[in-house]
């Protein structure tokens, strides 16, 4: 098997450094990249453009560099890119990011690559196909005894469950349920056509979604920050990997 190329689409630093060079500047989570090389990928980092007009060309290239393309986690999603006004409770945003992620999952699907979404990242590939999201959980999913979906424990630790789903990818891996850990206080309403909801927390919550095309799949957990203690967690990106291997 040739080792894929699996490109990481880049966060962007937003705290003031002394450092020029690290003011804005893009990166991709350590975990995130270690789970790809063992996973079996070549993983690369693939910067945005702060110029949202160059967004499609760039994007439109970048995609024949890659076999799969992960949306990791990262800031809230600009509302208006699912058409709502935004809220008290959205946190920081970035429509440079934004607008350049959405376009690159909508040509990247449409050059039948493999895409992974983490967290945000999930939240991404639901809104760039159509769907939308809960600006917050705990003010906005009303009439749930919410479970905490920002846990005070370290993110290598579990802190809900979730259910799978018996006919997806995801029950091949965990079987019926699997403990998961959770750092968001966004999730997803209503879910992008030709994507179904494949793993739930106990209130509901959507932790993971596929497209029926068997291009996309992406959980609301972050598994880079678990896969060095739980085999399963690091089987996800084994199969990432995998189907991106034999994509190309
Ligand atoms: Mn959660």
């Amino acid at each position: 098997m040739t080792q894929p190329i699996i490109a990481i689409s880049a966060g962007s630093l937003n705290k003031f450094s002394k450092i020029t060079n690290h003011n804005f500047a893009q990166f991709a989570p350590k975990e995130l990249k270690e789970a790809v090389i063992a996973a079996g990928g070549i993983p690369i980092i693939l910067p945005f453009p702060e110029k949202s007009e160059q967004a499609s060309e760039l994007a439109k290239r970048a995609v024949g560099l890659f076999d799969g393309l992960i949306f990791p986690g990262g800031p809230d999603i600009d509302p208006t890119f699912y058409h709502e006004v935004t809220t008290a409770e959205t946190g920081h945003t970035n429509v440079a990011q934004d607008t350049y992620e959405i376009i690159l999952a909508q040509k990247a699907k449409k050059a039948g690559k493999q895409i992974f979404g983490i967290c945000r990242g999930m939240q991404l590939i639901n809104v760039a196909f159509g769907g939308n999201l809960y600006q917050d959980l705990e003010t906005q999913k009303v009439g749930e005894k919410l479970l905490q979906h920002q846990q005070s424990l370290p993110v290598e630790f579990p802190s809900h469950d979730v259910d799978f789903v018996k006919t997806s990818e995801f029950y091949k891996i965990f079987g019926e349920k699997a403990q998961v850990n959770s750092r968001h206080h966004q999730g997803l309403k209503d879910v992008a056509s030709g994507f179904t909801v494949v793993a739930q927390a106990g209130d509901g919550v959507i932790e993971a979604i596929e497209s029926t095309d068997g291009l996309a799949a992406a959980v609301q957990w972050h598994p880079e920050n678990m896969w060095h203690t739980d085999k399963k967690q690091l089987a996800l990106f084994e199969k990432f990997v995998e189907k991106a291997a034999h994509q190309s």
